[in-house]
């Protein structure tokens, strides 16, 4: 079984294409004491790619509680809702 990796060429595109700021909250990487990760917006897990389109810069925290998912409950409705999409949103 092979495993496609993003190589480092590829985090650095992502990287300076989101300015260096963390595709969800905006918190900047200068300032953060944790490396940033290169999140799939839709996930391996649930076929996501590795194409540019489906790649986002993101801290620690906010890869942490996306996780694999893609739909939330709306704490104000109560309804389940897409997640941000930092390409379509
Ligand atoms: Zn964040």
């Amino acid at each position: 079984m092979s495993e496609k990796f993003i190589t480092v060429a590829v985090r650095k595109i992502v990287a300076t294409r989101a300015r260096e700021c963390c595709e969800y909250c905006r918190s900047q990487l200068f300032f953060s004491c944790d490396p940033f990760v290169i999140d799939h917006i839709i996930p391996k897990s649930r076929n996501g790619s590795d194409e540019l389109d489906n790649l986002a810069l993101a801290c620690q925290g906010c890869n942490g509680i996306k996780y694999n998912k893609i739909m939330a409950e709306d704490p104000v409705t109560n309804e389940i809702v897409s997640l941000f999409h930092p390409r379509k949103d």
